[in-house]
């Protein structure tokens, strides 16, 4: 996001509407610190600005990644879908990618406050990676990847910073326990956050053999949660 000196009176309004902090008074103006700005467009829409001063620039790659994956309202031409994620994430019900015996897992990194890079990205991917997990196609993280096989991603976009990223993959149920313990190995090393999405189904008695085999190894899921169901058409098979 660009700020335009010459109409900025330096009133601060802006800047609680950054979630990444990026805006800042200097010498009676706004400036945005251009490595930490995401392109979320959230100052804008905002309308904070009394003299219109913020200004969307024209991007050009790779920073139109930022815009891609923080920007909501931003289409991903690959897949179509606006936004970090697919519409399949987090609603198997109306896509029913995830079949019974197996767990779809979606890692958020990044949140509002911290973002994260693709450099940071790619830790957890190539961390993944040796697992031999599938990343999902239709995701747009995935079509970054220059290897998937190894979880290495272009590097013309490591040091690209967004709000936040989802990788996505699924294992079948009895390698939950290698998949948490990678994540957990990994988080240490990280410079930034992420939550874990857990996505299964439950079997026709209603029971959740996934949930199940997390909890044996240890793992408690948190009553606080937020559901997401798919309001298209139901998939039972
Ligand atoms: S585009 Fe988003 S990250 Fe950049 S300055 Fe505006 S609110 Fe902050
Ligand atoms: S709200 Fe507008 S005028 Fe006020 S500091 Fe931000 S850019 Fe400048």
């Amino acid at each position: 996001m660009n700020i335009d000196p010459d109409e900025c009176t330096g009133c601060g309004s802006c800047i609680v509407y950054c979630p990444m902090e990026a805006i800042s008074i200097v010498d009676d103006h706004a400036v945005v610190d251009q490595d930490l700005c995401v392109e979320c467009g959230v100052c804008l829409r905002s309308s904070a600005c009394p003299v219109d001063a913020t200004e969307e620039p024209d991007l050009t790659w790779p920073r139109t990644l930022r815009a891609l994956f923080s920007n909501p309202i931003t289409v991903f031409q690959e897949t179509g879908v606006a936004g970090r994620g697919t519409d399949e994430v987090k609603s198997n019900d109306v896509t029913g990618r995830y079949k019974r015996g197996e767990v779809g897992f979606g890692i958020e990194m990044g949140r509002p406050g911290t973002g994260t890079t693709f450099r940071q990205v790619q830790q957890l991917t190539m961390a993944l990676a040796t697992l031999g997990v599938q990343f999902e196609k239709k995701n747009p993280l995935t079509s970054l990847l220059s290897d998937p096989g190894s979880g290495k991603v272009r590097e013309d976009i490591l040091n690209e910073r967004v709000l936040t990223a989802i990788i996505e993959f699924k294992v079948p149920v009895d390698r939950v326990g290698e998949v948490l313990a990678v994540l957990e190995k990994s988080q240490a090393a990280l410079d930034t956050v992420f939550s874990v999405d857990y996505i299964s189904r439950p079997d026709d008695d209603g029971s959740l053999p996934a949930v199940e085999a997390a909890a044996k190894l240890g793992y408690r899921f948190s009553e606080h949660v937020k559901i997401c169901t798919g309001l298209g058409r139901p998939r039972v098979d």
